[in-house]
């Protein structure tokens, strides 16, 4: 009997849904007919006028990408962005820089963005670049991910926690690199349902726990940490421990 190979991550599942998106702009205006134009082009966007606002979206959900202008109130862009990275989320990040700032583009690529875009642009460009990413992530060789202790090889399909080798069923190593994915950020119970048997969750409320509950077991050891969260009503969440 041929074992069945799990579905590579990620994007085989974002066939599926529309790509979702979160735009952190503080200018109202411009950020009203940003997220108009996106919804047009079949983009699901998400709006949040400020690094925190952005945090509390992402929190919520997780987005495929992410577009960013630096000049924020509050904590700024820069700050934002390499608290994402320093949290492991590798979710791709095109950053909107005011004009002639060199310095505050070379700052933003170093700082982990993917992509800039200078201020004021053309729609049709932000599209482009937007797609460009969107393509390039799901065309990019699958590296390892680190999240703490865990590491995952996306090509061997080998896990480890705290260099121990992980016995993982194939659905597990793909829930595994979904969290890890998006460290940090919430996985909701539809996308856990969708990667692990493409389809919505509802009845399956108990098996995903369960499933979930298995995973945990796996990763963490005595005396460890647990590196799953459960946020209540929202879904699960895979966090660096403080
Ligand atoms: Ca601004």
């Amino acid at each position: 009997m041929t074992p069945v190979q799990p579905h590579p991550l990620p994007w085989h599942y974002r066939d599926m849904q529309p790509l979702s998106l979160l735009l952190v702009e503080d200018e109202a205006r411009l950020a009203e007919s940003l997220r108009r134009g996106l919804a047009e082009e079949g983009f699901a966007v998400a709006w949040a006028p400020s690094a925190e606002a952005a945090q509390r979206e992402l929190s919520a959900g997780a987005r495929d990408l992410i577009v960013l202008d630096l000049r924020l109130p509050g904590k700024d862009g820069l700050e934002f962005l390499r608290d994402l990275r320093q949290q492991g989320n590798t979710t791709p990040v095109l950053i909107l820089t005011a004009r002639g700032s060199v310095s505050e583009r070379v700052t933003g690529l170093d700082s982990g963005a993917d992509d800039y875009l200078v201020k004021p642009f053309a729609f049709a460009e932000l599209l482009a670049r937007v797609r460009a990413l969107a393509r390039r992530r799901s065309a990019a060789p699958a590296a390892m991910l680190k999240v703490a202790d865990l590491e995952l090889d996306p090509i061997r399909r080998k896990a480890w926690r705290s260099r121990r080798e992980l016995a993982l069923s194939p659905k597990e190593m793909i829930l595994l690199e979904l969290l890890m994915r998006h460290a940090g950020e919430v996985v909701t119970r539809d996308m856990i349902a969708e990667v692990a048997w493409g389809t919505g969750y509802n009845g399956f409320t108990n098996l995903i726990e369960v499933f979930v509950n298995r995973l945990r077991q796996k990763i963490d050891y005595a005396g460890s940490e647990s590196l799953i969260l459960t946020v209540r009503g929202a879904g699960y969440s895979l966090r660096r421990p403080a």
